[in-house]
This record gives C-alpha cells, sequence and structure tokens, in this order.
C-alpha cells in the first residue's frame, strides 16, 4: 500500500451542499518566475460564498476559497527579480492572463481576452490543475501577479484591501471621482465600507445607501457625510437628481430604478455586487431622459491593486475586520449572509496549524 504525502492543507468544499473541511493537498514547486507564500491573513469575500455554493454556475469542485491573501515569501524561482524570501506580499482575485492581449497589454488583466486564471476554481495556464485559494496555508504565484503590502498598514486589516479594496477603488478612479463629486455607496459590508473611505479619500461628498437605519452612525464613522435609508420611499425620492457617482454593492436582485432617480443628468451607476439578470426590469426612461449610464466594473489590474495599496498606505486606509479561527468559516459564512460582520471576517492562518 502506498501513501499520498501532500505538501499543503486548506479548507475546501467538495460538492455545492458540503460546508467547508480541511483538505490536504499537494501546491507546485515553484517555477522559475514564481514566488511561493505562506499565507498569514486571508480575508473573507461575500463571492467565496456565491463560488460555494456555485450561484454562478461555474464553480468547480472542490472549492477552495480565499482571493484576499497577505503572507511572506518563503521561496522564489531562479527568474523572480521584486521579492525575496520574507517580504511581505499579497495576492488578490487573478493568478495569471494571458499577458498578451490588448487588454493584458494595458494592465487591465481583469478583463484578459483570453479569461484571467481565478485565484481558485480556474485551470492553471500550464498544467491545468484547478487552483486553489488562500483558505490555506501556502500558495504559489507567478511573479507578475504578486503585490507589495507597504509597511504602515497591518497585514491582517489590509488583506481585504485585495479584493474589496481593489473592486471599489478601480471604478471611483475610473469614473474620476474627483474633489466635491456626490458618490452614492449602496449597501455597507465588506466592499461597501471600503468604497466610503476611498470616495472620500478621493475628496468626495460620500453618502451611504443601506437598508438599515442602525448602521447610520456607523456609517459616519467610516466617512459618510449623509445616509439614505434606502427602505425608506421619502427619503429616496428627496434625494432626487442628487448624484454624480452610485457604486452599488448590493449582492443581490434590486430594484435599480429608484437609485437611478437619485442620479443628476450624465450621472453613472457602477455595478460591482450583482452578478445575474437585473429584475425587476430597467425603465430605460430612468437613462435616456438624463443621459445616465449603467455600467458595471471587475476588481482592477495588477498595477492598480499596487497604486491602491499605495495609496491606502499613503491615507492611512484599512478594512474593519473581525479575526476568524478557520474551524468557525461555516458559521462565519452564515455571518456574512445576515450581514453580521464589520465588516469583513479575516481568517488567521495559524489557527489551521492548531
Ligand atoms: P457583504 O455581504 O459584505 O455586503 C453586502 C451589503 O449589501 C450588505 O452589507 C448590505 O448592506 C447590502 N445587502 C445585502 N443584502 C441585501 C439585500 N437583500 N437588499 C439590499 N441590500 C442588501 O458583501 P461583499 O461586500 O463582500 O460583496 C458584495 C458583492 O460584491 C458580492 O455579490 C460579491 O460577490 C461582489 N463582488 C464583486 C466583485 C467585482 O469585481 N465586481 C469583487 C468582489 C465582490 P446594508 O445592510 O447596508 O443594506
Ligand atoms: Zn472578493
Amino acid at each position: 500500500m502506498s501513501t499520498v504525502t501532500y505538501n499543503a492543507i486548506g479548507y475546501a468544499a467538495k460538492t455545492t451542499s458540503a460546508p467547508l473541511a480541511p483538505l490536504p493537498f499537494n501546491r507546485r514547486e515553484p517555477r522559475p518566475d514564481d514566488v511561493a507564500i505562506e499565507v498569514m491573513y486571508c480575508g473573507v469575500c461575500h463571492s467565496d460564498i456565491h463560488q460555494v455554493n456555485n450561484d454562478w454556475g461555474f464553480a468547480v469542485y472542490p472549492v477552495m476559497p480565499g482571493h484576499e491573501i497577505v503572507g511572506k515569501v518563503t521561496a522564489i524561482g531562479s527568474d523572480v527579480t521584486q521579492y525575496k524570501v520574507g517580504d511581505l506580499v499579497g495576492v488578490g482575485c487573478m493568478v495569471d492572463s494571458c499577458r498578451e492581449c490588448s487588454a493584458c497589454k494595458e494592465d487591465l488583466e481583469q478583463y484578459c481576452l483570453e479569461g484571467f486564471t481565478q485565484t481558485y476554481g480556474s485551470p492553471d495556464r500550464i498544467d491545468g490543475t484547478t487552483t486553489m485559494g488562500g483558505y490555506s496555508d501556502s500558495i504559489v504565484v507567478r511573479e507578475a501577479f504578486v503585490v507589495r503590502i507597504p509597511e504602515n498598514l497591518d497585514p491582517a486589516s489590509a488583506a481585504p484591501l485585495l479584493c474589496a479594496g481593489i473592486t471599489t477603488y478601480s471604478p471611483l478612479q475610473h469614473y474620476g471621482v474627483e474633489p466635491g463629486d456626490k458618490v452614492g455607496i449602496l449597501g455597507m459590508g465588506g466592499l461597501g465600507h471600503m468604497g466610503i473611505k476611498f470616495a472620500k479619500a478621493m475628496g468626495a461628498e460620500v453618502t451611504l445607501f443601506t437598508r438599515s437605519e442602525a448602521k447610520a452612525a456607523e456609517a459616519r464613522r467610516q466617512g459618510a457625510d449623509h445616509v439614505i435609508v434606502s427602505t425608506d420611499a421619502e427619503q429616496m425620492k428627496a434625494a432626487a437628481g442628487h448624484f454624480d457617482f452610485l457604486l452599488d454593492t448590493i449582492p443581490v436582485k434590486h430594484d435599480l430604478n429608484p437609485y437611478l432617480e437619485t442620479l443628476r443628468f450624465d450621472g453613472v451607476h457602477i455595478l460591482v455586487g450583482l452578478i445575474e439578470p437585473i429584475e425587476p426590469a430597467l425603465d430605460a426612461f430612468n437613462l435616456v431622459f438624463k443621459r445616465r449610464v449603467l455600467a458595471g466594473s471587475l476588481i482592477g489590474g495588477i498595477a492598480e491593486t499596487q497604486e491602491m495599496l499605495d495609496f491606502s498606505a499613503e491615507h492611512g486606509i484599512t478594512c474593519d475586520i473581525e479575526m476568524l479561527d478557520i474551524k468557525n468559516i461555516n458559521e462565519a459564512f452564515e455571518r456574512v449572509v445576515k450581514g453580521d460582520v464589520k465588516y469583513r471576517f479575516v481568517i488567521d492562518m495559524k489557527t489551521l496549524k492548531a
């Protein structure tokens, strides 16, 4: 009888209905352009839950989630020039792309024409094995997809910047949010609370749209100037024609029409939370008569992720986190769905070894 030995361990879901459980597996030896990383912290993104539940229909099991990774470099391939053993680094939602198409050449790897390689649940471009994410003790990633964590950021609170941070920073930058612009953030969860911080740091006048009155004080503490309770039709009506930009992080189907009406003419409603058909139907009147734009945005490129980390370091921005023992990951998923976390769980990977 032969015994197989595995060099890594993580938490994975074996099927759609299965809870996450420990799974020993193999990480590849670093290739010449690879960086091997000991994972110290990994954020828990709502996308991890969507993927484990196969909400988007493209999950590949076993799913080992985790794309908000911070850790220490433990080994480098012979061609690696940017990192050395001991460096504090980050890995976000992408671990590879074709790096030759027009999108990749513009540093927009997330829009790679061949499709980027996701940190988990994608076939590796060289050996075809399914990528496994950061709910694990280690990860091996191509150097070009590794970023540097600035020294003055707390490593645990910086982990969610790798997805929640870049996903909110990138569209605000792309649409050129400037001092004085009126920006509405829809939903205050992991992404939303980062959206408030970034929009504020860019000089905008920031309003949180939330379902819960109870979050108002908290939102102001995060930097919001105003709060609108989205379930109060009067408050929504009073905001008609007001905003330049809306950043919509709501993770489920919701009526966009009342929000569109709060945009001024030429205003832009940017979807980042919704990755499914829009229901109820969009009334095109709300777009046409005010030349409004309905847009979408996906994470951000690697160079922009580094820029966002440096911006965060400069402005003292990190995520508000609750540290998590990986043994409680299934309960944490339930709490994220209920909105019962302020505002991101981060797994302390020491608990995996314990
Ligand atoms: P969270 O669960 O942390 O936050 C979502 C927030 O949306 C909640 O806090 C809540 O805010 C609001 N919300 C939740 N349910 C409802 C509902 N039924 N109706 C109205 N509002 C609701 O999720 P994340 O911030 O981690 O992720 C948000 C979404 O963004 C997910 O769908 C995720 O998959 C997606 N995502 C997209 C990315 C991209 O590149 N486009 C990258 C990363 C994530 P409140 O209580 O204030 O109303
Ligand atoms: Zn994410």
